[in-house]
């Protein structure tokens, strides 16, 4: 497992090097945003830990534009924020970031979150599960999904993480009903402190991109007082 701590005070960044590699991670470092894109790109670590705040590109753009390019691997983004720092916005997570950090944190808090948020991928990757739905594929290991158009057509669909995993638990369980809780259990596990509309928000980027009409959802479903369900045949 390898880790990126992309953080500009130097100090800080080796608390976070020194506390990682205690718990047998390999870490590199990088002090900048546009410098930590490049490494990113050469080196594919599987989680960044990244500062909000960073000379050139700060941490929000960084963690866009990761997850805009669509690399072989999608890495875990945990954010780290000083009190008060644009928080509102890293809360939602809309930016792509897996879950965040505020400064000042204890190594052992950190540890934490790492562990949990590689727990999860995991998890994940030891399912070896392809999910086939009449219209969807999902393939957990390579991390990728596509959509079939036609019955020789298909078009690969570029998610970020969380979208993948909501995408993934709607697939794997055809026509359950899920509230905004379960579906937060399922996603965050136990690192959720946010709003729970934040759901919303990601099924309706979901939506964007997997629905001919995402005003009128063919595959994911609003049901009314409780949540969503996804609705497509089983293959
Ligand atoms: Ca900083």
């Amino acid at each position: 497992m390898d880790i990126l701590i992309v953080e500009d005070e130097p100090q800080i960044a080796q608390l976070i090097q020194l506390t990682l590699e205690r718990e047998g991670f390999s870490c590199h470092q990088c002090h900048d945003g546009l410098k930590a894109l490049q490494v990113v790109q050469e080196q594919q670590p599987d989680l960044i830990v990244l500062d909000l705040m960073l000379p050139g590109l700060d941490g929000l753009e960084v963690c866009a534009r990761i997850r805009q390019k669509p690399g072989s691997k999608d890495p875990y983004i945990l954010m780290l924020t000083a009190r008060g720092e644009e928080i509102d916005r890293v809360i939602g997570l809309s930016t792509g970031a897996d879950d965040y950090l505020v400064k000042p944190f204890s190594p052992r808090e950190l540890a934490a979150r790492v562990r949990a948020l590689l727990r999860r991928s995991l998890r994940q990757a030891g399912q070896h599960h392809i999910y086939r739905t009449q219209h969807f594929t999902v393939d957990v290991d390579q991390r990728t999904a596509s959509r079939q158009l036609s019955p020789n057509q298909s078009e690969a669909l570029d998610l970020t993480t969380l979208e993948f995993n909501l995408l993934t638990t709607f697939v794997s369980n055809l026509g359950r009903v899920w509230n905004r809780t379960q579906l937060i259990d399922k996603l965050w596990g136990d690192n959720f402190f946010g709003d729970e509309r934040v759901v919303d928000t990601h099924v309706a980027r979901l939506r964007k991109k997997i629905e001919p009409d995402p005003t009128n959802p063919t595959f994911i479903k609003t049901v009314v007082g409780v949540g969503y369900k996804f609705e497509d045949s089983s293959s």
